[in-house]
């Protein structure tokens, strides 16, 4: 039975190292123990969604068609070793964009909630039972604002910060044993 809870993971430095503005499958790098710790939430039937703001759309670098196709890469990556990220949620707007159609102020671009609120909404999970995993205080905030359980992790670029987390951790792999140590799961 899948669970009523859902960990919602940042994307860039914390599933794949954080390069400026990816745009190229070619520098797609996945972080160690990444597969290993989503293996470990399949394992237990808990929805491991990908909640990740995507202003290279904005600036006119990548298309949404160009996005989903990184995200199928990393899926196949990850499924090569087990694993699997059940869906991506990506927000294509930034208030200062090139490209005039995303030139927006949108609810969905972290720290606003609203790609959570839908994610929830189709997975059928609460909110407050479920986990925020990120390395920008935008996860953590947007996280804190919908009464998530937050875990801060260290960024490949600033390292370990202070987000006012409810957890801080080095990286996915040791949020995901927290989360099992605390559902009692192992
Ligand atoms: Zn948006």
């Amino acid at each position: 039975m899948r669970k009523k809870f859902a960990v919602f993971i940042d994307r860039d430095g914390t599933i794949n190292l954080d390069v400026d503005n990816l745009s190229k499958i070619k520098d797609l790098t996945i972080l160690p123990n990444v597969s290993k710790a989503i293996t470990l939430l399949n394992k237990f039937h808990i929805p491991v969604i990908v909640i990740t703001n995507q202003p290279v759309i904005a600036r006119g670098l990548l298309t949404k068609e160009g996005i989903k196709k990184i995200h199928r890469e990393i899926n196949c990556r990850l499924q090569k070793m087990g694993a699997k990220i059940d869906d991506f949620y990506f927000c294509p707007h930034h208030p200062h964009a090139n490209i005039e159609k995303y030139r927006i102020t949108c609810i969905c671009r972290k720290p606003g909630t609203a790609m959570y609120k839908q994610a929830a909404k189709d997975f059928g999970v609460e909110l407050k039972k479920s986990y925020v995993i990120g390395n920008s205080f935008r996860d953590i905030d947007a996280g804190k604002t919908l009464g998530t359980i937050t875990i801060s992790v260290a960024s490949n670029q600033k390292g370990v910060q202070n987000l006012n987390s409810d957890y801080s951790v080095k990286n996915l792999y040791q949020a995901v044993e927290l989360i099992l140590k605390k559902e009692k799961l192992r």
